[in-house]
């Protein structure tokens, strides 16, 4: 999974495309990862289908570049089998085909294959069949960060912020891995509206963004929920630390002095709800999860507004508590 909090901030529409090549020739393969390394691009190199597929499906890549005859399993093989898979069927995959094998290029291009290549291979011909794969994966990424990205504030919007969620949630289930979830409401900013104008409160919803991502590291995830809602996703994250980071994003929002399109200063305050997975308080679906993390927030809005309240004790508290 790529760094949620950068691909959602600033993004970079210039970092280097990756490609994985898998030839079963360690000559080949040499000579293939040099050429493509030396074009500039982020080169992974596997000498069988099956490291290949590994390696993607940890750490899927922008382009895959495979021989036929790979291993047990084959290239064509290969490239059906990231096509099957949501986190990898957006890679670009390259057939390299030996001579002989033309009647294999049918078979490739119905295997998934966007495009393939004869041996012996041409390096300039490479090069170029891979820049035209790299303008095809990079308007994708446009169109997906464009899909995924809130348009006023940058961040994640609601759609891309649940899938996420429901990603991690199962992830965390699965493999037990802590995850926790602030819900963030600005305090008050229908006041903001009413005085200033909506124009002022777009600008205050742009600023309160840039000061919690300042508190986010890049593994985690801001998403705008719906007009001055937000809810932030800490996967590795325990609900003790997870409470640190709000109590960390509240005195950031409410230490930004805001200046408003008017010129006019002002500095805003929000209310926090922390909750996390946990099966045991039966919070083991995004639902559930979100929930908790809202009926936090509320009481937080009930206590006084801009504070942070975790929803509930650990279960292991509980239990403590109970004897
Ligand atoms: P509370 O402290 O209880 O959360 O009060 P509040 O005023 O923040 O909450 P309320 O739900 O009453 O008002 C939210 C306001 O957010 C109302 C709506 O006009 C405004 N809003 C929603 N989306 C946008 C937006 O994209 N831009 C601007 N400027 N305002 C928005
Ligand atoms: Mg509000
Ligand atoms: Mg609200």
């Amino acid at each position: 999974m790529s760094d949620t909090n950068e691909a959602f901030g600033a993004g970079s529409p210039t970092t280097p495309i990756s490609v994985m090549i898998c030839e079963n020739s360690a000559v080949q393969l040499r000579i293939l990862s040099q050429a493509v390394r030396e074009a500039g691009y982020e080169v992974q190199t596997a000498k069988s289908a099956t490291d290949a597929l590994e390696v993607m499906k940890l750490m899927p890549v922008d382009i895959f570049l495979t021989g036929i005859e790979v291993g047990e399993v084959n290239g064509l093989e290969a490239c059906w089998s990231l096509k099957g898979n949501s986190d990898t069927e957006s890679t670009y995959t390259i057939v390299v085909t030996a001579s002989g094998e033309e009647r294999r290029l049918e078979e490739s291009l119905d295997a998934g294959a966007d495009d393939f290549i004869r041996k012996p291979v041409n390096m300039t011909e490479l090069r170029a069949r891979l820049r035209a794969a790299s303008r095809l994966v990079r308007m994708q990424k446009q169109f997906r960060h464009l899909a995924e990205t809130d348009s006023l504030t940058g961040s994640a919007n609601r759609r891309a912020f649940l899938q996420y969620l429901e990603m991690e949630v199962t992830r965390s289930e699965r493999h037990g891995a802590e995850t926790s979830v602030i819900m963030v409401d600005l305090d008050h900013f229908k006041n903001i509206n009413d005085t200033c104008g909506h124009a002022a409160g777009d600008a205050v919803l742009r600023e309160v963004v840039k000061a919690m991502q300042s508190c986010l590291r890049p593994r985690d995830m801001l998403g705008r929920l719906g007009g001055e809602e937000f809810a932030i996703l800490l996967n590795g994250t325990d609900i003790s630390e997870a409470s640190t980071i709000a109590e960390e994003v509240r005195s950031s929002i409410e230490q930004r002095l805001i200046e408003l399109p008017s010129g006019e200063k002002l500095s805003v305050t929000a209310s926090f709800g922390v909750s996390n997975v946990c099966p045991a308080l039966g919070q083991d679906t995004p639902e559930t999860v979100l929930q908790a993390a809202d009926d936090a927030l509320y009481h937080a809005k009930q206590c006084g507004r801009n504070q942070v309240i975790v929803c509930a004790a650990e279960p292991d508290e509980q239990l403590a508590e109970a004897s």
